[in-house]
């Protein structure tokens, strides 16, 4: 009785002008030198990494974080380290400890190894709250994803810094930053260069727009990420890690579409406001709106008018997540969620 969730949303199934504000992907898309490193290299791709692409991608993220080279994992996004790590620290005696609401992918890993999930709820102010550290002195992994999907709010580094300090022995902190170049919220980076039983992930998916592409880091004491090993191990495209490097290159690339991401944001908080909806204050690329009434019914509702939100969580089944697309995409949201609001609640 096994489902089979995917992650793609296949254009055929939608029509042409939708609106895909439902899977937090940057509209902006690859830098253009990303663009033209993919083009150039595209006639090398009949041979593995022959010219060592994915160490250059190492060399410039360490020398870039100050961490040793071997403490860097490059994997075709950060979905498979997360699926890894928590396949490789959790067990049916070692749990997976979570906030809830937030990104459910290591949870799916826990099903596997059949670890306990610890859910801890969000503080009042959308932060991981610090009972995490305590939540179970079997926890294996202690997962914090900051800034929060689907929330995109902040833990602060005082908050993580508790949780590292006072978790159970033997577990580790696996911090997802996958939103954190769009936020005001500080890395834990310094944790994995201390050495610290921490393992962060990093991806090119959402602020450098490579969600299609594919690039992800695992960044951890090198011992730490020898036990992911035996779950997955495979080359890296080319592409991916040549489109990486030269978007780390690039050291505009993450202020200039921090400010966009973040322009388009607060305009739409500001008419959320003005329209007297009740949404979360996010600082990332995707933000929750409590709808008052059922989210799927509103998620349907809105699909008719061609656009396409995210989804619900089961603890906040009113409320829906909204991904941030290009100013012409949230006015032709803003315009759609009006009137599904204004029509009576089915
Ligand atoms: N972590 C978080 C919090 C995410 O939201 C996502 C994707 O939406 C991922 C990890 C996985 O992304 P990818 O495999 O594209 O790096």
């Amino acid at each position: 009785n096994q489902t089979v969730t995917t992650v793609h949303h296949p254009r055929a199934a939608m029509p042409a002008d939708a609106v895909l504000i439902n899977a937090n992907e940057n509209p902006l898309g690859p830098c253009k030198a990303a663009c033209d490193i993919i083009a150039a290299i595209a006639p090398k791709g009949g041979r593995y990494d022959i010219d060592g692409e994915t160490g250059k991608l190492t060399k410039t993220f360490a020398e870039q974080n100050n961490i040793p080279e071997d403490h860097i994992m490059v994997y075709a996004g950060s979905s498979e380290p997360l699926h890894f790590s928590v396949l490789a620290f959790t067990s049916p005696s070692k749990s997976f400890v979570t906030a809830d609401p937030s990104y459910e992918a290591g949870m799916r890993a826990a099903m596997v190894t059949k670890a306990k999930v610890v859910k801890v709820p969000l503080t009042k102010t959308y932060a991981h709250s610090r009972d995490m550290a305590t939540a179970d002195p079997n926890a294996g992994v202690i997962y914090i994803c900051n800034p929060n999907n689907p929330t995109g709010t902040i833990t602060s580094r005082e908050d993580i810094d508790y949780i590292l300090a006072n978790k159970p022995a033997g577990s580790i902190l696996l911090i997802d930053e996958a939103y954190i170049h769009l936020s005001d919220g500080q890395s834990a980076m310094e944790h994995v260069a201390a050495g610290k039983d921490v393992i962060i992930l990093r991806t090119f998916s959402k602020i450098y727009g490579m969600a299609g592409i594919r690039c992800g880091l695992a960044l951890g004491r090198p011992d730490l990420l020898a036990k992911m090993q035996p779950y997955g191990q495979n080359a890296m495209p080319i592409t991916g890690s040549a489109a990486a490097n030269v978007s780390l290159l690039d050291t505009d690339l993450v202020p200039t579409r921090k400010k966009i991401i973040a322009s388009t944001r607060n305009d739409t908080f500001a008419w959320l406001t003005a329209n007297k909806y009740d949404f979360i204050p996010s600082q990332s690329n995707c933000f929750m709106i409590n709808t008052g009434r059922n989210g799927k019914s509103v998620i349907t509702a809105m699909q008719q008018e061609k656009v396409w939100i995210g989804r619900t969580w089961p603890v906040w089944p009113n409320t829906v997540r909204v991904s941030v697309g290009t100013p012409a995409e949230m006015a032709k949201f803003k315009v759609a969620f009006k009137k599904v609001m204004d029509a009576p609640a089915t």
